[in-house]
């Protein structure tokens, strides 16, 4: 590696070349990126993390030529651009007409990405090719021109991240499900998703609500000193952990939904009162932009959907702006009559094989035959408060939606005394947290006390499971 060096890209492997560089000897390393600095493509803390070791970042350098002398790389040359956008965002970099630019180099690292190459795809087997020889892919289907070929990934569109190409991958194994079955590709099945309440108690949820208004902890680095002269010294220390739990304290839990039962709602205003953000308004009904205006606090991000009530006994609907939400909990703690939940929203991605969302649950003993419809029926579990009940609940609930069945769990006695009796009751249906039914088939009892009145609760023909040492 020589001293001076030049790295070509704004990506997260450019970031990496330039601090390389100077662990491998490098002492005059610069990073020169054809696009302006917040176009960049590098994740913004890798760029913090190289700028903290004294890399500058060009921006607006389109490289043009090499320069060498006596067959030696001596520079680069640049031309100056600046950046316009169209209408629709789209870049065009135009040339300042200002003098190129020289920088004196010893070595280039080239990190700006690398082309799909399909020579190898004979041109005669129906896969069509359209602008930059790429494939002509359905972008639902992710079938190209030729019925039995597939691409998803940069293979498809370019360069994305691996979240996209698993993501195209699991969308394309759907089509070639379908395909192998005859079926129509375009008729795809739906993810599945759910909502599971985390109430433990009146003032209780199973999540952290405690919200933290304090920025990114960064993570702690090792001595620049060491860490420069040697490229196997581990730069991030990680967090200890202090650090990690305050850190874990901003999370905001937007996996965590409020969910709204107009039906509960007596319209004491008590939740408006609470709310910390001004969020929840009851205000009368109008056009969006109207609504958008009149709410405390007026909702100007008009990509995030407001939520609308139905219309309440006084005529008028709540509005919610999610915005502003910071999961916190008050509205349900604070409401009189639990119109207000926190519920954790489950996503599970659509499957190829969704005939299974049945069979797991019909092997099991526990259901036999007595109960009609398999995927319909009602476990409580009987626990004791301070037991890891709640923990222990949750993820039951969560394991069977993760099997691919539609659950919807709650907690039937709001107590969070420890040592006191208390319920869980999963309703697995297909109709998940819509899902209404009444009667106990499975009873797992966990709690003597309770014992007698567990059993009279069990639908007819349902199932205890219990301590035989009782
Ligand atoms: S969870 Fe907190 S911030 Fe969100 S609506 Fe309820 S009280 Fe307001
Ligand atoms: S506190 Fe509960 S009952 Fe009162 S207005 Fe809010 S949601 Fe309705």
């Amino acid at each position: 590696m020589g001293k001076k060096v030049i790295v070509l890209g704004g990506g997260n492997t450019a970031m990496d070349c330039c601090r390389s560089s100077l662990r491998l000897g490098a002492n005059d390393v610069k990073v020169i990126v054809r696009s302006p600095f917040t176009d960049m493509k590098a994740s913004e803390w890798e760029i913090e993390d190289a700028m903290e070791e004294n890399i500058p970042i060009i921006e607006n350098h389109v490289p043009k030529k090499f320069l060498h002398k006596k067959g030696k790389l001596i520079g680069m040359e640049f031309e100056k651009v600046k950046a316009s956008y169209d209408k629709k965002g789209k870049r065009s970099l135009i040339p300042t007409g200002e003098d190129p630019v020289i920088v004196k180099c010893d070595d280039v690292i080239i990190a700006i990405g690398q082309y799909n190459a399909y020579q190898w795809i004979e041109k005669d087997i129906g896969i069509e090719f359209g602008e930059w020889d790429m494939p002509v892919v359905d972008k639902k289907t992710f079938q190209s021109t030729h019925e039995k070929v597939f691409f998803g990934g940069d293979a498809a569109w370019g360069p994305e991240n691996i979240i996209w190409a698993v993501a195209h991958g699991h969308q394309a194994a759907i089509s070639i499900d379908k395909l192998c079955e005859g079926k129509d590709l375009h008729s795809r099945p739906d993810p599945m998703t759910n909502l599971v309440s985390q109430k433990m108690g009146v003032h209780e949820w199973s999540y952290d609500n405690d919200i933290s208004q304090k920025k990114r902890f960064l993570v702690p680095h090792a001595d620049q000193k060491i860490s420069l002269k040697n490229l196997k010294v581990e730069v991030e220390l990680g967090y200890d952990e202090k650090l990690a739990f305050e850190e874990a304290q901003r999370c905001l839990n937007c996996d965590v939904q409020t969910v709204f039962a107009e039906s509960k709602c007596i319209e004491c205003d008590a939740c408006v009162d609470i709310c910390p953000t001004d969020t929840i308004n009851f205000v009368y009904n109008d056009s969006e932009d109207k609504l958008r205006e009149k709410l405390r606090v007026p909702a100007a991000n008009k990509n995030q959907d407001l939520l609308v009530s139905e219309e309440l006994p006084t005529k008028r609907v709540m509005v919610k702006d999610e915005d502003l939400c910071v999961h916190c909990g008050l509205c349900a703690e604070r409401c009189p009559t639990a119109a207000w939940d926190m519920q954790t929203f489950l996503y599970e991605e659509a499957r190829t094989y969704s005939k299974c969302t049945t069979m797991d649950i019909k092997k099991t003993n526990l259901i036999m035959h007595k109960i009609k419809a398999e995927n319909e029926f009602v476990i409580k579990f009987a626990n004791v408060n301070g037991s890891g009940s709640a923990s222990a609940n949750q993820m039951f609930a969560k394991g069977v939606f993760r099997i691919g069945i539609p659950v919807s769990p709650k907690n039937i006695f709001p107590s969070n005394i420890q040592g006191f009796p208390t319920w869980f009751e999963v309703r697995v249906t297909e109709k998940g947290y819509l899902g209404r039914r009444e009667g106990i088939d499975i009873s797992v009892a966990m709690n003597p006390q309770s014992y007698a009145e567990d059993i009279a609760e069990i639908r007819k023909g349902g199932y205890l499971l219990y301590d035989s040492s009782w």
